[in-house]
């Protein structure tokens, strides 16, 4: 039988005929034991418990910032070279182990499995690859007149990651980190830990030395809290909700220690009048649902001129029907599960307010979809006619749920985009000069005109409440980057 990931992770469990991912956590190089209870990691497809983490302490939290203290000193002083032939390995592993990854990832939240091997498999491998390209381009030193810049690694690095992209936000943050040459101890999401141990195995595979990367499983409050305010931890890098990146903040502020927050998104699409309607709304659909909608990034504004909201509301009728609810096993499934139960109830609950305040319901609606009777499926559903200001316009839903808000022109339409406490992306469709125009207006970190394939060299990353980081990229290299003057 061909290993879905659960014979990586240590085979299947007697009693409880699951995998029970004992040691849990990865420290200095080895699988530990873990002290606290046992947090079920749970399939959202059928509710099925695949496996067990222990959840981790404080004192496993010490013992993972000792690890990587000690072994500071030996890859800080390796070459930029050397750092990337380990890093071009892991790469090289990851992708020999795709499937597995790409399996387990599905299991533990839910996408889809064709959708798990393109993006959830597939793009930290792409990932990886951009930041050595990076990391070769970087300038590590640099001569101002009679000074001499020097960039050197922070430290120790944590890292807290949330669970619609478990490997891939693992791997835009760690891998940049450790180019640069820090070490790491990394939090990955209570609903979504298995592929972080995985990935753990394979650096190791790689040639990582012991201690550089460490993972300490375990939930927000507990070991993300001890991440935060640990005094040898020199720089949090965090991706998640807002709510818990203030948690973050105000934690790490007794230790002044840099933070970095990829937070939500709320991203408007807006298609201007003269735009292939067909285009806009395929690909609109397309970035709004992929994931189930669990993407910060996730097109889910769709700003149409008022004239045009009726014909984009058909079209958008007849695009959704492509779109099956199914078992995230099934090649032909595009929509799977949301991540969780809670998020399931959560994703429901906005359904309902956004008919409570008066949206007109186009497809989908409260309620599992047809035939699924358990597992956390959710009916994809678009709203038209929304006000921009109503709460399913402004608050960050993370399911399959996307509202077409209508505009008059140009300026009102930048006003809307611009009109949430977001700012991580949005999305144009029509004329490009047009659209440039617009773009310059959007108060985001990127935009994507006309859908130019994503670019894993590009820095990604939020404006207002959306964040202060960026990742990937050269910005992604001197985010893990300490600043150096000698000057003679
Ligand atoms: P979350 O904020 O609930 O959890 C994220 C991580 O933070 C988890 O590991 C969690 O255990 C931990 N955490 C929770 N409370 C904490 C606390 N008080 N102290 C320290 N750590 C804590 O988010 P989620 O539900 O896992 O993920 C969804 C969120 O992530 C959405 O808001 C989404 O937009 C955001 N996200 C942002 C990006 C980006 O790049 N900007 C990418 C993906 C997801």
């Amino acid at each position: 039988m061909p290993c879905d990931g659960r014979c990586f992770l240590g085979g299947m469990n007697e009693n409880r005929e699951v995998p029970f991912l004992t040691p849990s956590h990865w420290i200095d190089g080895r699988a530990v034991e873990g002290s606290g209870p046992p947090i079920d990691v749970v399939n959202p497809a059928d509710e099925s418990v695949i496996a067990s983490v222990h959840e981790g302490t404080a004192e496993d939290v010490d013992k993972a910032v000792d690890a990587a203290v000690a072994a500071f000193p030996g890859w800080s002083s390796t070459s930029p070279q050397e750092r990337i032939a380990v890093m071009r390995r892991l790469a090289e592993g990851m992708q020999k182990h795709s499937e597995e990854l790409a399996a387990t990832i599905t299991l533990e939240m839910g996408a889809p499995i064709s959708f798990s091997r393109q993006a959830q498999a597939g793009f930290p491998v792409a990932s990886t690859l951009a930041a050595i390209t990076a990391a070769e381009q970087f300038e590590w030193t640099e001569v101002i007149e009679n000074s001499m810049v020097i960039y050197e690694p922070i430290g120790v690095v944590g890292a807290i990651t949330p669970w619609n992209f478990p490997l891939q936000q693992l791997v835009t943050k760690v891998v940049p980190a450790m180019l640069a040459g820090n070490t790491v101890v990394l939090k990955p999401s209570e609903i979504s830990p298995l592929s972080a141990r995985m990935f753990a195995e394979i650096a190791t595979e790689a040639g990582l030395p012991n201690g550089v990367f460490n993972v300490v499983q375990g939930t927000g409050p507990v070991v993300g809290g001890a991440i935060s305010r640990h005094p040898k931890i020199d720089m949090i890098s965090f991706t998640g909700s807002i709510r818990a990146g203030k948690s973050v903040s105000v934690a790490a502020s007794d230790t002044v220690k840099r933070v970095a927050l990829e937070l939500g998104g709320k991203a408007a699409h807006i298609v201007l009048p003269e735009a292939d309607l067909d285009f806009a709304v395929n690909r609109g659909l397309a970035y709004a649902w992929a994931n189930g909608g669990q993407a910060c990034g996730a097109y889910v504004r769709m700003l149409v001129p008022e004239d045009l909201q009726e014909t984009v509301v058909e079209k958008l009728r007849a695009a959704a029907e492509e779109y099956t609810v199914g078992d995230p096993a099934d090649e032909a499934t595009r929509i799977g599960p949301v991540a969780s139960e809670n998020q399931r109830q959560r994703v429901d609950g906005y359904i309902q307010r956004g008919i409570d305040d008066g949206a007109t319901l186009v497809v989908g609606g409260p309620g599992r979809p047809e035939g699924f009777e358990t597992g956390a499926y959710v009916r994809p559903t678009i709203f038209s006619d929304v006000d921009p200001d109503s709460v399913v316009a402004q608050e960050e839903i993370f399911g399959p749920v996307l509202v077409v808000i209508p505009y008059t022109d140009d300026d009102h339409a930048v006003e809307i985009a611009n009109g949430t406490i977001y700012g991580l992306n949005g999305a144009i469709t029509g004329d490009e000069e047009h659209a440039m125009v617009i773009a310059k207006r959007l108060r985001v970190g990127q935009v994507d005109v006309n859908g130019g394939e994503h670019n894993f060299q590009a820095p990604f990353g939020g404006y207002k409440q959306s964040g202060n980081g960026r990742e990937m990229g050269r910005a992604g290299i001197e985010e893990f980057l300490e600043t150096k003057v000698i000057t003679r």
